[in-house]
């Protein structure tokens, strides 16, 4: 069983970013992310900490808007119009989950499609289906690029994706299906997941429920991607997988923490420097 090391892989990506962004500065180009943070959801703040440190050591520029929690649709309309409008911004993150008095779709719908870094915009999703798109979804593509690192090749396999959001089990699902993947795609309402999972070449799990698989359900030499971010009961980070039982009947597996988490933060700098490179 080889452990697929997410920490090592983003951190040889990222000399890979640090170079490019040299390489852009020298053009007089300073690829810059701006960040909007609704509220004081303390989970929301620890990803938008995260996220302006990675631009830190990478040499992007990152630029935070707070905005209470009491914000009105119009407020935030109005700043993503105005960040559309500036030149000096490349890419635009409004972090999620937002208040429940704003639209998140009207919001996500509103950033320019040349700076929607997430690629959570209706365009920048059906150019990803079509696949003639700028940019990818951060976490699936975290996951395919971990998949290229060590050389797992989707071609022919059978790939079970466990989820169905919009932000990672349908756009993993796709991207898997671009590289020839036979993909089946479950979700609450499935009724033996077992058994479609024991199919599985490759399985990826994005759910959010410690145990939910278990060594009985993983077929001898399978690879296994845990996207999931859970805490158990003695409040320790894990993913979806019995990790400890599932393990060594894998070939690959990432664990949780260290696997698709560092790839996610990653591919939000290369998706901001894809659209900083758009200026030249
Ligand atoms: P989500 O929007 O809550 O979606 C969860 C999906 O799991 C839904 O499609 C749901 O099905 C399905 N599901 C629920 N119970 C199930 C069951 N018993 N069997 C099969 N499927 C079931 O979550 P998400 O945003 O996609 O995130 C999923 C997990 O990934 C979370 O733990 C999240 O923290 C983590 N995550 C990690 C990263 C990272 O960088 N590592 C990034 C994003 C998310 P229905 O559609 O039928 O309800």
């Amino acid at each position: 069983m080889t452990l697929i090391d997410g920490k090592m892989v983003a951190s040889e990506l990222r000399k890979e970013i640090r170079a490019e962004v040299a390489a852009l500065n020298r053009e007089n180009i300073r690829p810059c992310l701006a960040v909007v943070l609704v509220g004081d959801n303390p989970a929301s703040r620890v990803y938008v900490s995260n996220k302006e440190k990675d631009c830190a050591e990478c040499g992007l520029v990152s630029k935070e808007h707070k905005l209470s929690a009491e914000t009105g649709e119009q407020e935030l309309l109005a700043l993503i119009a105005a960040l559309n409008a500036d030149e000096s911004v490349h890419g635009i993150i409004v972090q999620l989950p937002l208040p429940k008095q704003i639209d998140e779709q009207r919001v996500i719908a509103a950033i320019s499609p040349d700076k929607d870094v997430d690629c959570f915009h209706p365009y920048n999703v059906g150019c990803m289906m079509q696949g003639n798109d700028r940019f990818l979804p951060c976490t699936p593509a975290g996951v395919m690029a971990l998949l290229d690192y060590y050389h797992i090749d989707p071609a022919g396999k059978h790939c079970v994706v466990l989820g169905r959001s919009n932000i990672v089990g349908k756009p993993q699902a796709m991207l898997l299906l671009r590289r020839n993947g036979t993909v089946t795609i479950c979700h609450s309402k499935t009724p033996d997941l077992a058994a479609e999972c024991r199919k599985a070449d490759i399985l990826v799990s994005a759910v959010g429920k410690v145990n939910l698989v278990t060594a009985d359900m993983v077929k001898q030499g399978a690879v296994v991607i845990d996207v999931a971010m859970n805490r158990n009961e003695a409040g320790k980070l894990c993913g979806d997988v019995a990790f400890d039982a599932v393990a060594p009947q894998c070939s690959y597996i990432t664990p949780v923490p260290g696997g698709v988490g560092p790839m996610t933060r990653l591919m939000l700098l290369r998706n901001t420097l894809t659209a900083a490179a758009r200026k030249k």
